[in-house]
C-alpha cells in the first residue's frame, strides 16, 4: 500500500508473447504500456482483449526517435524488448531487414533508454537460434554458432546488450528463450501450421498439411511459462544472463503425433507431406536447453508439457474454426 505502480513498456505488443507477458505484468500489478508499429489493418489478435487495460504507444524499433517518444509517453521502470522479425525462414529472405529490426533495433532502444536519462531495466529477448549448430545441451556458456541471418542478428543485439550493461553499468538481462508455442503462436511457424492443419482436417476443410524436415529435434516449451522468467530476471539484485527451456527435446514427427492424436488418429502418414521447399538453406536439427541456472537463481521451472499444450493449441484451433472468428 503506497507503493507507486511499476511501469512496464513492451515492445511487439502484438506478437506472441507480448501478450501473455502483458497480462502476466497486469496482474502483478503493473501499468502496462505496449509498443506497436503502424499497420494498415489494425488486427490486435493476441491484444484485443487487453485494449482497455494497457495503452498502446506508437513506434518502430527502426526509427530512433520513436523509441525516445514511446520512453517519454510511458515514463518505464522496465522494458522488455520483444520486437523482432522473429521467423528464421524470412531471414534468408529480408536478411538486411532482419539485421536492421532484430539486431540494430536493440541498439536503438539502449541509445534511447541511455539518452532518455532514467534507471531502467532492459529485457533482451535473445534466442537458442544463437547456438545453432550445437551438439549438446547448451547452457549460458556454451559457444554461439547461429545458422541464419536471423540467428546473427540476434547474437549482435545479445552482445550489444551485454556490452551495454558492462559499459554504461545499464541493468540488462537477456533471456536466452528456447523455442516456446502456444495458441497465440504466429500461423506461420511449424507448430502452429501443424495444429492449424490438424483443425483443418478434423473439421473437413484440407486434405494434407505439406512440411519441411521432419527430423528436425526442438525443445519446446509454453510461451506462458516462459514469460514468468522474463520478469524474474529483472527482478534480482544482479543483472544477468539465462537459459530458458524445458530440457526435453522432441522430434517434429512427436508433434505430429501429439497433435493427430487429439483428432483420434494414429497414422497420420497420408494427411503429411514433405516438400523440401520448405527446408531451410542451413537448418539447426538438435536444439536442447539446459536451464539449471534459471531454475537455481531465479526459482523457475515450466509447468506445462509438450503433450498439454498440444491438445490447448488443436483445441483452440478447431474453436476457432467453430466460431468463423478466422483471422487467417
Ligand atoms: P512474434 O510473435 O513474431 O512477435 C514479434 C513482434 O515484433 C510482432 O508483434 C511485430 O509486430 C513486432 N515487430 C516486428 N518488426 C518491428 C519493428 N520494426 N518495430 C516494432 N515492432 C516490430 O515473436 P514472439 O514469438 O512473440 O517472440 C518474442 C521475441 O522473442 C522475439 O524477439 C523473438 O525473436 C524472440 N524469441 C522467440 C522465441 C519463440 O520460440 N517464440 C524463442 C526465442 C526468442 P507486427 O505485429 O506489427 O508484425
Amino acid at each position: 500500500i503506497g507503493e507507486k505502480m511499476k511501469r512496464a513498456l513492451i515492445t511487439g505488443i502484438n506478437g506472441q508473447d507480448g501478450g501473455y507477458l502483458a497480462e502476466f505484468l497486469l496482474d502483478k500489478g503493473y501499468e502496462v504500456f505496449g509498443m506497436e508499429r503502424r499497420s494498415s489493418t489494425k488486427i490486435r489478435v493476441n491484444c484485443q482483449h487487453l485494449e482497455d487495460k494497457i495503452t498502446f504507444v506508437n513506434g518502430d524499433l527502426t526509427d530512433q526517435n520513436s523509441l525516445m517518444r514511446c520512453l517519454k509517453e510511458s515514463d518505464p521502470d522496465e522494458v522488455y524488448n520483444l520486437a523482432s522479425q522473429s521467423f528464421v525462414g524470412e531471414s534468408w529472405n529480408t536478411p538486411e531487414q532482419t539485421g536492421d529490426v532484430t539486431g540494430m533495433g536493440a541498439l536503438r532502444m539502449l541509445e534511447a533508454i541511455r539518452e532518455y536519462g532514467k534507471e531502467v531495466k532492459f529485457y533482451q529477448a535473445s534466442t537458442s537460434e544463437m547456438f545453432g549448430r550445437m551438439e549438446q545441451y547448451a547452457n549460458e556458456d556454451t559457444l554461439f554458432y547461429p545458422r541464419s541471418p536471423y540467428g546473427v542478428a540476434k547474437l549482435y543485439a545479445h552482445w550489444i546488450t551485454v556490452n551495454y550493461r558492462e559499459s554504461y553499468d545499464m541493468f540488462n538481462c537477456c533471456g536466452i528463450l528456447f523455442n516456446h508455442e502456444s495458441e497465440r503462436r504466429g500461423i506461420e511457424f511449424v507448430t502452429r501450421k501443424i495444429t492449424d492443419a490438424v483443425a483443418r482436417i478434423h473439421l473437413g476443410l484440407q486434405d494434407k498439411v505439406i512440411l519441411g524436415n521432419l527430423d528436425i529435434k526442438r525443445d519446446w516449451g509454453y510461451a506462458p511459462d516462459y514469460v514468468e522468467a522474463m520478469w524474474l530476471m529483472l527482478q534480482q539484485d544482479e543483472p544477468d544472463d539465462y537459459v530458458i527451456a524445458t530440457g526435453k527435446f522432441h522430434t517434429l514427427e512427436d508433434f505430429l503425433n501429439h497433435s493427430f492424436k487429439h483428432i483420434g488418429v494414429t497414422d497420420w502418414s497420408k494427411y503429411v507431406e514433405q516438400n523440401p521447399k520448405f527446408m531451410r538453406p542451413a537448418d539447426v536439427f538438435y536444439l536442447a536447453g539446459d536451464a539449471t541456472k534459471a531454475k537455481e537463481k531465479l526459482g523457475w521451472k515450466p509447468r506445462t508439457s509438450l503433450s498439454e499444450m498440444v491438445d490447448r493449441m488443436v483445441k483452440n484451433d478447431i474453436k476457432k474454426y467453430h466460431e468463423k472468428s478466422v483471422y487467417y
